[in-house]
C-alpha cells in the first residue's frame, strides 16, 4: 500500500511511531498530484515547495521530541475561497486570478498552530456558488469515478482529490451543501457544523447567514480529528458560537442502540435516480439491524425550501460581491473613461456567468418595492422550515436522507439550466436553512459504480450525536470501491 491510500488517523500514529517522516508523506502525495490531476484539475495551486519545508520543520521538531498534535505533519488541501496568508486566494474567480491573501483565516491559523501541513488550494466553483465545480475559471474538476462526470461542488477539487488520494483531507465551505454534495458524488465523508460552530474569519462570504467551513475526508475518524482543530469561538467571527465541544475524536462511539433517526419519507418523491432511494433505504435498514429505531416525519413546508435558500443566499451574495470592484481588490479593466466605467467593465470582465445571475437576481430581490415582496417573504418561509425541524429534534435524534437526489452527473449537463442546477441542492439546503449540523457518508454506488451519499442531520451542537451515528455506519457498512485512474 502506497503512503497516499492511508487514511489521516493512520498516518497520524505511523507519524508518531517515526514509523515514516512528514517529508516522505508529503513527497508522496506531491507524486500523486503530479501523476493524476492532469486528469481532474483538482488542484488550483500546489504549493509543493512551501508544504516540503514546513514538513521538514515539523520533522525536526518530532525528533527533538516535542509534543505534537494528530494533524502535525500531515497535509492538507483548503478550498480556495479560505484565505492561507501569502498564497494566492482565487475563489475559482477571474477577478481574483492574481490576488494573494495577506492573513490566514481562523481555521488556517488554528490548522498551523496543529502543525498541519498546507499542500495547496482546491478548485471550486465561481465564489461558491454551484453544484459542479464547473463555473470555476480555471476549468471544470473531474471525478475520480468517471471523468466524463463532474465532481460536485461547489467544493467539488476537495472531494476529487480526497477520493484520489491526491490529499488525505481537506477544508471546504458549504453554504447550501457545498461540503455534503461533492462528497456524495466522490465517496468522501462531508461534515457541516451548526452555524457558529466553525469561524468564518477568512472565509470569502458568499451568503453569511448560511456559510460554514467544514472537513472532507476519507473517513467519520478523520472528520472527527479535523473538526477537532478548526472548531471553536472566534472573537474575529460575530456569529461565533460559544461553545466547548471536547474532543469529539476521542469521544467517537459506535453504539446506535435506541437512536431515534426520522425520515421524512413524502420528500422523496423527487428523486428521479431509483439506485439513489434503494442505497438509501439499505442504509436505515444498517442503522435497524444496529439497534436504531426508524420513526416517519414530516418537515413543514418543504416545497419554499429551495427558493428560500436561492434568494436569501443571492440576497446576501449580490451585497457580499459588491467589494469586488476593481478598486480594493482583484481585477481591474483597462481603457476605463470614468468611475463608473472603470466598475462596470471590471464586474463585467471579472465575475462569470453565474455570479452575475446571482448578483442581479440578488440585488432585484433587495430593491425597494420587491424586498418585501420576496426577501421578507423567504426570510419568513426560511423560518418556518427552521422551526419545523427544531420541532421535530424534539422527538429525534438523527434526520436522513440521500445527500442528493442523483449520483454524479456528466460535464456539460445543466450549465445551461440553472434551475436544474439548484435542484441538486434541495436535501442539503434544509440544514443550512435551519443551521444545524449535517454529514455525508458513502452508502452505495449506483448501476455503473458511481458512489451515493447518506445524509444525517442533527440539532445544534450536537455534533458528537451526529459524529457517532455517522461513524456506527460506516462501521457496519461494508464500503464502496475506491476510484481506479
Ligand atoms: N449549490 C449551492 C449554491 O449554488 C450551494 C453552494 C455552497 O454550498 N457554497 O448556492
Amino acid at each position: 500500500m502506497e503512503l497516499y491510500e492511508f487514511k489521516a488517523f493512520e498516518l497520524s500514529q505511523m507519524l508518531n511511531k517515526k514509523q515514516i517522516s512528514s517529508v516522505d508523506l508529503v513527497s508522496s502525495f506531491v507524486n500523486r498530484i503530479k501523476t493524476v490531476d492532469d486528469k481532474l484539475n483538482s488542484f488550483i495551486t500546489l504549493c509543493a515547495e512551501s508544504a516540503l519545508k514546513q514538513a521538514e520543520t515539523v520533522d525536526r521538531k518530532r525528533l527533538k521530541g516535542e509534543t505534537l498534535s494528530l494533524l502535525a505533519g500531515i497535509p492538507i488541501g483548503i478550498k480556495d475561497n479560505i484565505s492561507v496568508k501569502d498564497v494566492r486566494m482565487t475563489c475559482g474567480s477571474k477577478m481574483l486570478e492574481n490576488y494573494i491573501a495577506p492573513y490566514d483565516a481562523t481555521v488556517v491559523e488554528r490548522l498551523k498552530n496543529a502543525d498541519s501541513v498546507i499542500i495547496g488550494k482546491m478548485n471550486m466553483d465561481e465564489f461558491a456558488m454551484g453544484s459542479s465545480t464547473q463555473t470555476s475559471y480555471f476549468g471544470a474538476c473531474r471525478n475520480p469515478y468517471d471523468i466524463s462526470r463532474v465532481a460536485g461542488g461547489s467544493s467539488g477539487g476537495c472531494a476529487a482529490a480526497v477520493s484520489a488520494d491526491m490529499i488525505p483531507f481537506a477544508l471546504g465551505s458549504d453554504t447550501g451543501g457545498s461540503i455534503r454534495q461533492p462528497s456524495s458524488f466522490c465517496g468522501t465523508v462531508g461534515f457541516k457544523s451548526t452555524y457558529g460552530a466553525v469561524s468564518r474569519y477568512g472565509l470569502t462570504a458568499f451568503a453569511s447567514s448560511f456559510d460554514q467551513v467544514g472537513p472532507i475526508c476519507k473517513c467519520v475518524k478523520d472528520t472527527a480529528m479535523l473538526f477537532d482543530v478548526i472548531a471553536g469561538c472566534d472573537n474575529r467571527d460575530s456569529t461565533s458560537a460559544d461553545k466547548h465541544y471536547g474532543i469529539c475524536f476521542a469521544n467517537l462511539c459506535d453504539d446506535v442502540r435506541g437512536l431515534k433517526i426520522g425520515v421524512p419519507w413524502e420528500l422523496f418523491e423527487s428523486i428521479s435516480q431509483p439506485d439513489v432511494f434503494t442505497g438509501f433505504k439499505k442504509s436505515l435498514k444498517v442503522f435497524q439491524d444496529l439497534g436504531a429505531q426508524i420513526l416517519d416525519i414530516t418537515i413543514e413546508n418543504t416545497k419554499f425550501a429551495l427558493p428560500a435558500y436561492y434568494v436569501i443566499s443571492s440576497a446576501e451574495a449580490s451585497s457580499n460581491l459588491a467589494r469586488f470592484d476593481g478598486v480594493r481588490y482583484g481585477y481591474r479593466a483597462d481603457n476605463c473613461t470614468d468611475l463608473n466605467d472603470m466598475y462596470i467593465k471590471s464586474r463585467s470582465q471579472g465575475f462569470g456567468d453565474e455570479c452575475k445571475r446571482r448578483i442581479m437576481l440578488g440585488t432585484f430581490v433587495l430593491s425597494a418595492g420587491y424586498y418585501d415582496a420576496y426577501y421578507k417573504k423567504a426570510v419568513s418561509a426560511a423560518k418556518l422550515i427552521a422551526d419545523s425541524l427544531n420541532s421535530l429534534f424534539e422527538k429525534v435524534d438523527i434526520i436522513a436522507m440521500p445527500t442528493s437526489p442523483e449520483t454524479a452527473f456528466s460535464v456539460g449537463d445543466k450549465l445551461d439550466n440553472p434551475v436544474k442546477m439548484y435542484q441538486s441542492d434541495m436535501f442539503t439546503i434544509f440544514a443550512n436553512l435551519a443551521g444545524v449540523p449535517a454529514i455525508s457518508v458513502p452508502c452505495g454506488a449506483d448501476k455503473i459504480g458511481l458512489p451515493i451519499g447518506l445524509q444525517l442531520m442533527a440539532n445544534s451542537f450536537c455534533e458528537q450525536t451526529l459524529l457517532n451515528a455517522a461513524f456506527s455506519f460506516e462501521n457496519a457498512f461494508d464500503g464502496i470501491q475506491k476510484p481506479r485512474l
